[in-house]
């Protein structure tokens, strides 16, 4: 709709950003991603729904209410004509459906059955309004038709049903204007009637035009609000995430995995001489070194739990759930050996004519919390940088 901000363009990769930047004037984003802005969308909207439809009966029979008084229909029972039973017969069955709505959107699990719910009240509301506009111009009671316009603006209401969903429902209600009006009225009413539905689809139309803007609003504020959380917990350089997403989530590892009896593993990892490749080589030959290096760590979080991390600088940790001392020290035997193969020239290095790192890691004893795994893991690092860099030192 509009242009993509130029900021947008520095945000490293993910789902969120790219759709952004690609757009999504028809109103779909990639499957993953409308996945879950669907979950989304769906829980701010289910909120309106029994609202609505609960609205939606009190109108309904504030209505049925005044059709008593004014028709006079104490007095006058039983001698109706057809038309009178007609409408009696339409505003009672709505009422009686919507009751059962609501009692159906109060009890059962709303998040399978709203959008359900929300058209078949919204095509009865429709078939009944029209056929009270009918009864109504057959008993020659005077009425308001524009009755209707408000029904196409309740049809483009947001209420958890997607931009596709209203359309199709907009397009399903036509016929239930048009067509009861050919079966029931007489040949001079009919005309009326057909002007009256052709104001209906403009309503329709105008109401749809704000409602796609509506729902353009809507995802364009889903991609940036889950953006703003993409930032907060991921390093804008190398896309790891950051340390306070670390922090967040070793907490959470660390009880899971006492709750399973998995050993939870921290692996801290640190560049060597990195002061010197940023003097020599340049602070951009520096940056695509981080990058390199968190793109090889993440390559190794390949699990959910997992995680890898830049703690800042060109500090990075490794989290990994379900391990064991072996896997630990082959996997930091692995991750040495292929930044080795990666050959980052480092000729200022005094340990190695390649970029290198220090090492150490250890899994998590029994009821030890994340700042003590932490404080031992860095401890162990640091031993590694003592005993001569480029080296993993296991706890
Ligand atoms: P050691 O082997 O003992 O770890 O030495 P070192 O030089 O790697 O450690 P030191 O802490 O002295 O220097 C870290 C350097 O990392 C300093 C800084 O120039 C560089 N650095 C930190 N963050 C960034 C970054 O985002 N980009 C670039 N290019 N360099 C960074
Ligand atoms: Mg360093
Ligand atoms: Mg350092």
């Amino acid at each position: 709709m509009h242009s993509v901000p130029e900021a947008l363009r520095a945000i490293p990769d993910n789902r969120y950003a790219e759709q952004l930047r690609r757009g999504f004037r028809f109103l779909r984003f990639s499957q993953l991603l409308e996945q879950e802005y669907h979950q989304y969308i769906s829980k701010v909207q289910a909120r309106y729904q029994k609202i609505a439809v609960l609205l939606g009966l009190g109108i309904w029979m504030i209505f049925t209410l005044v059709d008593v008084l004014r028709l006079d229909l104490w007095q006058r029972f039983p001698d109706y004509p057809a038309a009178l039973w007609g409408l009696l017969l339409v505003r009672g069955s709505i009422i009686v459906m919507l009751g059962l709505l609501t009692l159906l959107l109060l009890t059962g699990s709303r998040k399978q059955h709203g959008p359900r719910v929300v058209t078949v009240t919204l095509l009865s509301l429709v078939l009944g309004t029209t056929l009270t506009i009918i009864f109504y111009q057959n008993l020659s009671v005077p009425i308001s038709n524009s009755v209707l316009l408000l029904m196409a603006l309740t049809l483009f209401f947001p209420l958890g049903l997607s931009f596709r969903g209203n359309l199709l429902l907009a397009a399903a209600s036509l016929p239930l204007v048009v067509m009861p009006g050919l079966l029931l009225l007489s040949e001079t009413q009919q005309v009326d009637h057909l002007r009256l539905c052709f104001i209906f689809s403009l309503a329709l139309l105008i109401c749809a035009m704000g409602a796609y803007v509506r729902d353009h609003t809507q995802r364009e504020q889903f991609l940036l609000l889950q953006l703003l959380e993409w930032q907060a917990n991921h390093d804008p350089l190398t896309a790891l995430h950051n340390r306070r997403s670390f922090t967040q989530h070793l907490d959470l590892v660390l009880r899971q995995g006492n709750r399973e009896s998995a050993k939870v593993a921290l692996l801290m990892l640190d560049i060597d001489h990195f002061k010197r490749f940023n003097d020599h080589y340049g602070h951009q030959a520096g940056d695509d070194a981080l990058l390199q290096v968190g793109r090889l760590l993440q390559s190794f979080a390949r699990r959910p739990m997992d995680m890898a991390v830049r703690l800042g600088g060109e500090e990075f940790a490794l989290l990994l759930y379900d391990c064991n001392t072996e896997q630990l020290q082959a996997l930091g035997e692995a991750l040495r050996n292929e930044l080795a193969t990666l050959n980052i020239a480092h000729t200022t290095s005094p340990t190695a004519n390649h970029l290198t790192v220090s090492m150490g890691a250890r899994l998590a004893m029994d009821g030890e919390n994340s700042e003590e795994l932490y404080r031992r893991a860095d401890s162990l690092l640091y031993q590694a940088k003592q005993a001569g860099r480029n080296r993993l030192v296991l706890g």
